[in-house]
């Protein structure tokens, strides 16, 4: 038996010609595409380092970085080398079978980041829907929590990731109406302070769970000792510390990650983003060979996770950090960015937070909302994105350069001033 599909509902492009102008492109994805997103109106034909190219040829400096998944720059030639290398050999076997990059892989990351093991996956919600499964079962099979009744604590203006569980303890409005039942489990509490933390853990905690610097928030970095008060408490009262640093890792903020900047250790790490160069989705979970050891055959598995690709592509990523290169270059890059934003205080910025390369630049009251700023650096070719209603995040490659750094902020600092009058 066959079945007709219903035509989809037509485009109102004409005539099915092939598009041509960004206006075109624009007009396809928005017909075709869910509407999951309100991109700025740009259409990128190709990339290179810190810059973007669009369908007609002007330039843009990429302030964005995707979101920290291009910490390197677009096309970085060592990441590139390396997965057309992979390509001509295998890309693909599941894991029902050893291939030889895995192995290396884990390792390498391992040997990077301190920790004993990694548990690869793809995307970041994945590596912290697998970093919770984890933290349940270490709960059960290692302290003794009774069945079912783990509890995960986690932070106000968290941002874990788009699954259902995820979204089940975040507290954007935005991101969670309309698709509950959630998933219980989970306590929030204020980010960044201590003794709300400690009031929330009980002897059924599992786990904290926290991103060492708020990405999504707006680059919100806790106050000095937080983090270390939260492994002591943790340790005090025998709970696992897991780090999200799937934004705030891999040379962001200067270190490989975020948390070495306090001198403390998590339990587990997640990572993704810039651990697949930009190039394809790559995320792990690393930490400690007594709490990534509760895992056995068949309890948790990804058909893609850790494949040959995948696994050549990051071990490239970890080869480009293992030199130290790319974090001093964030540092010092970064100390420029945070010193020319400094100097917008009091001149339409409010305040600028951040660490190395990531800056979360508030906007003045007198300014109004994101969006308006960050269409008009756009339209000079300045690509940044805002977060919430009024903050501007700058995350730029670690490859940009300082005079870069200083066409954006010029830039930002003319729009400023434009629309203050
Ligand atoms: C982006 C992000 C995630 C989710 O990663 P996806 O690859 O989009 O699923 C999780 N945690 C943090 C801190 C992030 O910034």
């Amino acid at each position: 038996m066959t079945t007709t599909r219903p035509a989809p509902a037509a485009p109102t492009r004409t005539g099915g010609a092939a598009p041509v102008t960004a206006a075109d492109f624009i007009e396809l994805d928005d017909a075709w595409c869910a509407h999951n997103y309100h991109p700025l109106p740009v259409v990128i034909a190709h990339a290179e380092g810190a810059w973007m190219t669009d369908v007609h040829g002007t330039r843009y400096l990429d302030m964005l970085a995707g979101y920290s998944a291009l910490n390197f720059g677009h096309r970085h030639p060592d990441l590139v080398a390396a997965a057309v290398e992979q390509l001509g050999r295998v890309t693909l076997t599941s894991r029902a079978f050893h291939h030889d990059q895995l192995g290396l892989f884990c390792e390498e990351l391992a040997d990077l980041t301190g920790t004993e093991m990694v548990l690869p996956a793809n995307s970041g919600a994945e590596a912290v829907e697998a970093a919770i499964k984890v933290a349940r079962k270490w709960a059960y099979r290692i302290k003794g929590v009774p069945e079912n009744q783990a509890q995960i604590v986690t932070a106000g203006g968290n941002f874990h990731g788009r699954t259902i569980s995820i979204v089940s303890f975040s507290d954007d409005p935005v991101a969670v109406a309309d698709y509950g039942p959630f998933t219980p489990g989970f306590v929030n509490v204020k980010y960044g302070d201590a003794e709300a933390l400690a009031a929330a853990l009980t002897p059924d905690t599992a786990a904290v769970l926290l991103e060492p610097i708020q990405g999504e928030a707006g680059v919100v970095v806790p106050p000095a000792g937080y983090l270390r008060e939260v492994r002591r408490l943790c340790d005090e009262h025998g709970v696992l510390l897991i780090a999200d640093e799937i934004q705030s890792g891999l040379g962001r903020t200067g270190e490989v990650l975020a948390l070495d900047h306090e001198g403390v250790r998590a339990d587990l790490y997640t990572l993704g983003k810039a651990l697949g160069g930009g190039i394809l989705p790559v995320s792990a979970v690393v930490g400690r060979r007594d709490v990534l050891g509760v895992l056995t055959p068949g309890s948790h598995g990804s058909t893609f996770g850790g494949n040959p690709l995948a696994c050549a592509v990051g071990r490239a990523v970890v080869a480009l950090l293992r030199t130290g290169g790319m974090q001093r270059r964030a540092t010092e890059v970064g100390a420029h960015l945070h010193a020319r934003l400094g100097e917008l205080v009091g001149r339409g910025v409010a305040e600028v937070r951040g660490r190395g390369l990531w800056a979360g630049v508030e906007l003045a009251p007198e300014i109004g909302e994101g969006r308006p700023v960050s269409e008009e650096l756009a339209r000079r070719g300045v690509l940044v994105k805002e977060t919430h209603d009024t903050t501007l995040r700058f995350a730029p490659p670690i490859v940009v350069t300082t005079d870069e750094i200083d066409s954006a902020v010029d830039t930002l600092a003319a729009v400023l001033a434009e629309i203050r009058g």
